[in-house]
């Protein structure tokens, strides 16, 4: 009897640790799920029976529910604070290019004036950078999806890069196939993200390198990818590119060479994201980088 009761009692706890532990594990990979940062909204289930799980779970419920709060309040933050200061800005942005036209003006002001232009016209950039991430994080950024032939779209965006390249000495080539691409996009958020790639590319391209623009599609995915001869990026820093105001220390002075805010690409991958496609990177220090967007062709309509 005794190797018996000893048998059935081992099983008998050992199944009522697998039940407990089970619903830890139930909660471990339930928080998992929601702190992927775009869950907040989601809570745990709580059990009827308060014992010490069930407080866990409505604990950690509570302390979700604060988190979800801030959170909010801090997007809505940066959306009413960038709101507030475009109608400044657009003032003064006038007030100064009414300024700058005034006859006889010192050689001294007017280089001075130029100079706050070229501020203000940054700030306005960078708020307006700011603005449309906040909208996107509050939900309140949707796409306008029409069906567009993107060699159009890329098209549009030659004059603007080759112009910038002439300026910058590089050489730039632009690939789009023969046949139309027609994609249901939002078309002024890939241009967007086409002028981005594109500006970027130049602006870490020293003198005498090129860059190519390729359109092309594949089984179901259309592809738009912009490769540089540029400087390059460091594997350590890759996996931060993406990240909002980040900047490689190449790149850190504001108003140098290159100047920047570091949210362009943080722009990128949201317009991609948004509409079901991903932005990839693949870059080599000195030897160049080249960034590959992926679009479903077939992607579903009015989704943001
Ligand atoms: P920025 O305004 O600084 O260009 P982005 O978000 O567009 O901001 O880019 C973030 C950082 O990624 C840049 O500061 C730069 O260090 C790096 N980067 C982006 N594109 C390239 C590129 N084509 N070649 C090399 N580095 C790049």
């Amino acid at each position: 009897m005794l190797p018996l009761g000893l048998v059935v009692g081992v099983l008998t706890g050992s199944w009522i640790s697998r039940r407990a532990l089970g619903a830890v594990d139930q909660i471990i990979t339930e928080v998992r799920e929601i702190s992927d940062g775009r869950s907040l909204h989601r809570r745990l289930a709580e059990p009827r029976v308060k014992d010490e799980l069930g407080r866990l779970a409505e604990t950690l419920n509570q302390m979700m529910m604060r988190l979800e709060r801030s959170f909010v309040a801090l997007r809505r933050f940066t959306a009413d604070a960038s709101h507030e200061l475009k109608t400044p800005l657009t003032v003064l942005r006038a007030g100064v290019e009414r300024a700058i036209t005034t006859p006889h003006l010192p050689q001294e002001t007017l280089v001075t004036l130029e100079e706050t232009l070229q501020e203000i016209k940054h700030m306005s950039e960078l708020v307006d950078a700011l603005l449309t991430l906040a909208r996107a994080d509050e939900g309140l950024a949707p796409l306008h999806r029409e069906p567009v032939d993107l060699r159009g779209l890329v098209d549009e965006a030659r004059e603007t890069g080759e112009l910038l390249a002439e300026q910058a000495g590089v050489t730039m080539e632009i690939a789009t196939p023969p046949e139309p691409l027609v994609v249901s996009v939002d078309a002024t958020r890939i241009r967007e993200l086409i002028l981005n790639l594109l500006t970027n590319a130049v602006k870490y391209t020293p003198v005498g390198g090129s860059v190519r623009m390729q359109l092309g599609s594949a089984n179901g995915t259309v592809t738009l990818s912009v490769a540089d001869t540029g400087i390059g990026i460091a594997p350590g820093d890759l996996p931060h590119i993406f990240d909002r105001f980040w900047r490689a220390d190449s790149a850190r002075t504001r108003t140098g060479e290159r100047p920047g805010a570091g949210l362009g690409l943080a722009i990128c991958k949201w317009i991609a994201e948004a509409h079901g496609g991903r932005i990839e990177v693949v870059s080599r220090p000195g030897r160049g980088t080249t960034f590959t967007v992926t679009l479903p062709s077939d992607a579903p309509a009015g989704h943001s």
